[in-house]
């Protein structure tokens, strides 16, 4: 099991749940649109913040945003130790640095010691684009594990090990390949992404393949599924992978069948009208949308409910057996109802 590491007022780490973070694309330095927008990412389900702290005044500013707003808050900084240092003056609840390219020993030190005496942790960690020479020509995931824990070692040679790990690659393959490695080598507990993985549809993929495998092999203590885009799509896409790799449960799971010549209902509508009517019920069950009546109820016998699609008309399943034959048009709100009664 990974250590536990204190963010804020969030655990990560640990008997933990995996923990959904996301990033602002708002100018840092705009407080007000900043925290309109981690209060949006918090209102999804985001539970750690990150912020681009790229000059001292931007880094300054997490402390108004903070007093907007209830999250923990990381701050992302590259290259000048001073940043880092008023990001956690300005009260970050944890920052996030490259110690390769904060510079001098001394230099990593001064955040350390900011950080300790602040009792933020630090995520430390290797991006592809980013890796050293020394690394160029070595298969890729092994140079983002000799890149991280080269990082991670500048800190315990200081004496700071309050450390969260990231190991970024737009390789699905080489990200998965080195989180394995790293999880076998340090309780630090370890951030997932797949870095640059694009816009919505093409990150879904790469996240749910990347994250999804190390997820299901109980690795993952936080992750960020990085989308190009609004970063509250971000929340989405996470629950959703955390949902169906068994590590979370947030709302219903709604399936359905692929259809096929036995259908005789256009069962796409009726699939997107049930999930308007469930995606914000905030308790787990299993809801089955199926193109016939004839294999439908028995294919989906574990839905707690489903509807069934015939002629003109459909069937409200629960466990498999028919409750109600309805004529099409009242097939929605006999659902509804049916519904309510066993959320009661
Ligand atoms: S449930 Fe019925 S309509 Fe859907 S794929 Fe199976 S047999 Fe075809």
């Amino acid at each position: 099991m990974k250590r536990t590491v204190t963010v804020g007022n969030v655990l990560l780490g640990g008997d933990q749940p995996v923990r959904i973070q996301s990033m602002t694309n708002t100018d840092t330095a705009d407080v007000e649109a900043t925290a309109a927008q981690i209060n949006a990412l918090a209102a999804a389900g985001c539970e750690i913040i990150r912020v681009a702290a790229y000059d001292v005044h931007s880094a300054q500013s997490i402390a108004k945003i903070k007093q907007k707003c209830s999250i923990p808050i990381v701050a992302d900084v590259h290259f000048d130790h001073k940043i880092a240092i008023a990001a956690i003056e300005a009260g970050a609840d944890k920052v996030r640095i490259n110690p390769g390219n904060i510079g001098s020993e001394d230099r990593i030190r001064m955040v350390a010691d900011a950080a300790k005496m602040h009792g933020i942790p630090i995520r430390v960690g290797a991006n592809s684009g980013s890796l050293g020479k020394a690394y160029r020509g070595m298969d890729k995931s092994e140079a983002l594990v000799q890149s991280a824990l080269e990082n991670i070692r500048i800190l315990e040679k200081i004496g700071f090990e309050d450390i969260v790990i990231a190991l970024k690659a737009s390789d699905v393959a080489a990200s998965v390949r080195a989180y394995r490695k790293m999880d076998a080598l340090t309780d630090y507990p370890l951030h997932l992404g797949i870095t640059e993985a694009g816009a919505y549809e093409s990150s879904i993929v790469k996240s749910a393949m990347g994250i999804g495998a190390l997820l299901l092999d109980g690795i993952g203590d936080t992750l960020r599924v990085s989308i190009t885009g609004d970063p509250v799509q971000e929340i989405r896409a996470a629950k959703e992978i955390l949902q169906c790799a068994g590590r979370r449960t947030f709302s219903p799971e709604l399936i359905a069948c692929p259809t096929c010549g036995r259908t005789r209902i256009d069962l796409e509508a009726l699939y997107h009208q049930v999930k308007a009517l469930t995606q914000d019920i905030p308790q787990y069950l299993k809801i089955a949308v199926m193109g016939c009546v004839v294999n439908g109820p028995g294919e989906a016998r574990d839905a707690d409910i489903g509807i069934a699609g015939g002629e003109g008309f459909g069937l409200i399943f629960k466990k498999g057996v028919p409750v109600a034959k309805v004529p099409e048009a009242e097939l929605i709100p006999v659902f509804e109802k049916e519904l309510k009664e066993l959320l009661q």
